[in-house]
């Protein structure tokens, strides 16, 4: 397939997710310019801009292009602002997150995952640091961040992501956590925590998604 025929196909996309209800021109730019067919495998290629999850290997998906487009959303993070993903899987989110202009540093607890979205993001371009290890510890030695985004299913919060959020100041707002949680039965509910002081935080519960689960420890 030609680039004109993958850049039309994102255009229909956008317009789908439009309709779905994402409303962020940066992030409904972003999803018009990242190309999700380097993401997937080769035999995915055509289903590449259908709103669908897709396997990327060690039974992991990279993400419905709504569901990155709800995310990044919620974390709305600004240009500049430093964002710690926790299962960078195929790196798609990451490479969204990219074009947002933030400082992305994100996490893959399996080693297969973390070398294949290394080396698409940069043949892409990209410049994340990506890391192998497990994301419920967060990233401490990096920490603060403004924008944490956890794309596994959380059955709890995990408390160095809380930690590791920015305390809010005079001039800058308190950190976002952005996190799916549920039991793995029912599926999760998306949160949306802010820090407000040093041991204070805001929640805020929107819409259930079915996330695969996050899980301690590296493969
Ligand atoms: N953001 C990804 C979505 C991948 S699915 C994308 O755009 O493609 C979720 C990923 O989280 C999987 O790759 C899984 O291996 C990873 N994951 C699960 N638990 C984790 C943990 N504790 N630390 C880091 N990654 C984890």
């Amino acid at each position: 397939m030609q680039d004109w025929q993958f850049r039309r196909r994102r255009q229909r996309l956008v317009a789908l997710l439009r309709e779905k209800g994402i409303t962020d021109e940066r992030v409904l730019a972003a999803l018009g310019t990242v190309p999700r067919h380097a993401f997937v495998d080769s035999g995915f290629i055509q289903r590449a801009y259908e709103d669908e999850a897709l396997p990327i290997g060690r039974k992991q998906t990279i993400s419905q292009p709504f569901t990155v487009a709800y995310q990044t959303q919620m974390l709305a993070p600004a240009p500049g602002a430093k964002v710690l993903e926790i299962g960078t899987g195929s790196g798609y989110q990451g490479a969204i997150l990219c074009e947002l202009g933030v400082r992305l540093f994100s996490i893959e607890r399996h080693r297969y995952l973390h070398d294949r979205a290394k080396r698409i993001l940069a043949d892409l371009g990209y410049r994340p640091l990506l890391r192998y290890g497990d994301g419920m510890k967060g990233w401490a030695a990096l920490a603060p961040f403004d924008g944490i985004l956890v794309t596994a299913g959380a059955t709890d919060i995990p408390k160095p992501l809380l930690q590791q959020l920015r305390v809010p100041t005079d001039d800058q707002p308190g950190g976002t956590l952005v996190i799916p949680v549920g039991d793995q039965d029912g599926g999760q509910r998306m949160h949306r925590i802010t820090r407000t002081g040093e041991d204070t935080y805001e929640t805020e519960r929107t819409h259930n998604f079915r996330f695969v689960p996050l899980l301690p420890g590296e493969q």
